[in-house]
């Protein structure tokens, strides 16, 4: 019962993650109606421990009415690629990212795992290689140690602490005082416990997903709206995290994004260019539009987009 409960958890999180408007909080745990309920194919496998190679094969989605979604998006992304993720609001970056998870499945084209196409495999099997570090990471009315457990449950302590230590959370967790005079690892966090700032919620979503170890990471808007000194921290341990594994980053902030081995520009839906920083600067395109408005900044409205 409790794993079924854990996984429950996992998939109402992860979608949490991504429609962070759906669900309410309930004892921490969250309750939701996802857009529609997938379930898995007849004689779905076990998708085994994944070396991180996802590939989108002529890929289209749309939400309803044909609005939205994505077009016909081809990336073959290899085991350890770090791929960044770039484009204005609504340009369809996290359908993407909810497409790898099986969230919706595809109109037309396939996303596959290590060549296997995610609708074949259990959906237990396929989240269980993905780790995801959102800007709305859910912190459950449970204690820091609970928290970052999450990632894994079968963890020992001495790998929580480790795991901590990697996401730069550990010096913050040993400070932490609840109301009800908990400290450390058993302060209890979420609505009901200490609240964190927007650095330490990524923090500690960043050690469970150094605990998790999956060996592919999605980061959507990871480093957004933080000072720069959190912001050196967490890069630190954003590198920590992304060491070995197959990474797919969005980010608002392109100084994020430069350092990833391939970059691919979303403009309303569609791949309009695909390539390293240096290279994409050259194109002289979208990405070094972006790049030469707000070097470093963020990438701002839909407005901007459809200039
Ligand atoms: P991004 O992450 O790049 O900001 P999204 O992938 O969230 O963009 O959205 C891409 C497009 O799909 C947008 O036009 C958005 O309005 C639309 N969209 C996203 N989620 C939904 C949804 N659940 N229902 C309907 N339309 C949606
Ligand atoms: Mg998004």
């Amino acid at each position: 019962a409790i794993r079924i409960a854990q996984m429950t958890g996992w998939v109402s999180f992860t979608l949490m993650a991504i429609y962070s408007n759906v669900g309410e909080v309930e004892d921490g745990m969250r309750t939701l109606t996802p857009p529609h309920t997938l379930t898995d194919a007849p004689g779905a496998v076990t998708l085994p421990r994944s070396t991180g190679e996802v590939t989108f094969d002529h890929v289209s989605f749309a939400y309803g009415r044909r609005i939205g979604g994505v077009e016909d998006i081809c990336l073959k992304i290899r085991p350890g690629e770090k791929i960044g993720i770039v484009g204005a609001s609504g340009a369809g970056k996290s359908t993407l990212v909810a497409l790898l998870l099986r969230l919706y499945d595809t109109e037309k084209g396939q996303v596959l795992v290590d060549g296997q196409d995610v609708r074949t495999v259990t959906q237990e099997s396929l989240r269980r290689q993905i780790g995801m570090v959102t800007q709305e990471t859910a912190m459950f009315n449970r204690s820091a140690r609970e928290n970052i457990l999450y990632g894994r449950p079968d963890a020992t302590e001495e790998e929580i602490v480790a795991a901590a230590k990697a996401a730069e959370a550990d010096e913050f967790i040993t400070t932490l005082i609840d109301h009800k005079g908990k400290t450390g690892y058993d302060a209890q966090l979420g609505e009901r416990g200490v609240r964190l700032s927007g650095g330490q919620r990524q923090r500690i979503a960043l050690a469970r997903a150094f605990l998790k170890d999956a060996p592919i990471l999605v980061l959507d808007e990871a480093t957004s709206a933080l000072d720069s000194e959190v912001e050196a921290q967490i890069q630190e341990a954003l590198n920590r995290v992304m060491r070995g594994k197959t990474v797919l980053a969005i980010a608002h902030r392109l100084s994020t994004i430069a350092a990833m081995d391939r970059i691919i520009v979303l403009d309303r839906g569609r791949i309009v260019e695909v390539g390293s920083h240096d290279s994409l600067l050259a194109r002289g395109g979208l990405y070094a539009r972006y790049w030469n408005r707000q070097s470093g900044g963020f990438i701002g409205t839909e407005e901007e987009a459809a200039e």
